[in-house]
């Protein structure tokens, strides 16, 4: 098969996995008013994949390392800096194309580009096997894939063994000579409801009486024991908000039970070695912070595009106090934006798997993380009080009173009166709504807290060189 058209992903989703939201079972995820946006938005990657012009299918396609068969492009392992490039670029120019965020094989691909180099590091002969297996598995179904790696966690100050029940963290109840059996739950699994397979990592590292919950395999969305219980998303645009022309896209988070799930032997990838949990984890961490950034580059270029807007909208350009604003908020993308490169251009290699440069990597995803707030609150402070108190866009139907927000509710004369709403209102999205306070919270927590990228830059540090530089500044000799 190798490349699937929109209608057979869709398909593919009927397939009678176990799925709530807002306490309902729901039939078809294709059909319901919120999941089918998520559908709709991670079948998007499927359209650019037969996308009818030519230098755009060639990006999101690529040829079979072996048989040069087309394949999605997500699917080939990173061998070198171009292949990261492509990453990079396939995420920007899909949301750049298709208005949203088609996460149907970032996340999974930065599980299995992990399970791939541990695997190797490992020297396990059957990991290898079966990574190199299941890759061929799902080139050749084109499948949607969801990573799993964030557990429930119970009490943050226990570790997984020590918690007031053993399923906190996801572990392996049983084994016979046909695989595993887990139990545990995961949570926050972005597009879990609208993938066909979901590939598990560990959370964190794991000791050695925690060698249980040292486990990672893929399993497909309709397996026995397993329910997603999603969570409610905007759904679409609303009547009384001014909107763009295109479809509204956005994706759902769900949490994940596995009730004692049989995985086969062929679809495990860790199971036991608990010395190599940290590897994996630390691995898929920084794939999935270079996902990150590189799809937080078009979502800032934007909020910097609201900025500038609503500056010229209001006639505030030669305003001294707002031109630094803008100068800030400008610097913030363009930070971002470098070291994302850099992260590429200064990769590292685990054995002949290219990794993004994991130093440069944690940096950038903290300093988009750690800023962002303030960036914000920037855009807020440019566009005005009207951002939270805006009349709708049904009042501006309303002839008896549109005159009135026509005449009172313009600025600029480069703009029109619709112009300038219109820009109030994507500010609001970008800063002063549900959506803007969930951005909020993804900065923070989503790809990890801003703890796990700090602890990973003080691992990577060259601090021997730091301090060599300093002990030769003070004359120290040691
Ligand atoms: C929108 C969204 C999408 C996401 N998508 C995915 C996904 O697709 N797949 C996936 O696996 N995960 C996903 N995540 C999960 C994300 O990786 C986690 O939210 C993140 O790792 C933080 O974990 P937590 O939410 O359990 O927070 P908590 O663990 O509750 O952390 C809260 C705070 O406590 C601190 N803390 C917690 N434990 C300790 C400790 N033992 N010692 C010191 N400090 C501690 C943390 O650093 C943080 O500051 C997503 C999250 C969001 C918000």
């Amino acid at each position: 098969m190798g490349i699937r058209t929109v209608e057979e992903y869709k398909e593919s989703l009927r397939d009678g996995r176990n799925v709530y939201i807002l306490g309902e079972k729901v039939e078809d995820v294709t059909k319901h008013r919120i999941l089918g946006v998520a559908v709709e938005t991670v079948a998007q990657g499927y359209a650019l994949t037969a996308h009818e012009d030519p230098e755009i299918r060639n990006l999101f396609t690529a040829p079979h390392p072996e048989t040069g068969e087309p394949i999605n492009r997500f699917f080939i392992t990173p061998r070198n800096s171009n292949d990261l490039a492509y990453r990079t670029k396939m995420i920007q120019r899909s949301i750049e194309l298709t208005g949203g965020l088609p996460f149907g094989k970032d996340i999974g691909t930065d599980c299995l580009n992990a399970v791939v180099a541990v695997a190797k590091q490992m020297g396990k002969q059957e990991y290898q096997e079966n990574a190199r297996n299941y890759f061929e598995y799902i080139r050749k179904h084109d499948l949607a894939l969801c990573g799993a790696i964030t557990d429930v966690k119970g009490d943050r100050s226990k570790s997984p063994s020590k918690q007031k029940h053993p399923d906190y963290y996801l572990h392996v109840v049983d084994k016979n000579k046909d695989g595993i059996i887990v139990k545990g739950a995961k949570i926050h699994i972005t597009s879990a409801p609208v993938a066909n397979e979901i590939i598990v990592v560990p959370t964190r590292q794991m000791r050695e009486d925690e060698a249980d919950y040292a486990v990672s395999f893929a399993v497909p969305a309709n397996t026995k024991g397993i329910t997603f219980i999603a969570r409610p998303s905007r759904g679409s645009w609303t009547d009384y908000e001014f909107h763009p022309e295109r479809p509204y896209r956005g994706l759902t988070e769900a949490m994940i039970v596995f009730d004692n799930v049989f995985i086969p032997w062929e679809r495990v990838f860790l199971c036991g070695e608990w010395q190599y949990s940290m590897l994996l984890t630390y691995t898929f961490a920084t794939y999935h912070r270079f996902t990150a950034i590189s799809y937080k580059v078009p979502s800032v270029e934007t909020l910097a595009g609201t900025a500038f807007l609503m500056v010229e909208v209001n006639g505030l350009e030669k305003v001294e106090h707002i031109r630094n604003k803008l100068a800030r908020i400008t610097a913030y993308v363009e930070t971002l934006r470098a070291l994302t490169n850099a992260a590429i251009n200064d990769l590292v290699m685990y054995d002949d798997v290219a990794v993004p440069n994991p130093l440069i990597t944690n940096m950038a995803k903290l300093h988009f993380a750690s800023n962002y707030h303030e960036i914000i609150k920037m855009v807020q402070d440019i566009s005005g009080g009207i951002i939270a108190t805006v009349p709708t866009k049904k009042d501006w139907d309303n002839p008896e009173i549109h005159d009135y927000l026509e005449y009172y509710l313009g600025g600029s004369e480069k703009y029109t009166t619709e112009e300038r709403l219109r820009a109030v209102y994507l500010a609001i999205r970008e800063a002063c709504s549900h959506e803007s306070a969930m951005h909020e919270v993804t900065t923070v927590h989503a790809e990890g807290s801003q703890a796990a990228q700090t602890r990973m830059i003080l691992h990577e540090a060259p601090v021997k060189k730091y301090k060599q530089m300093a002990m030769r500044a003070a004359g120290i000799k040691k």
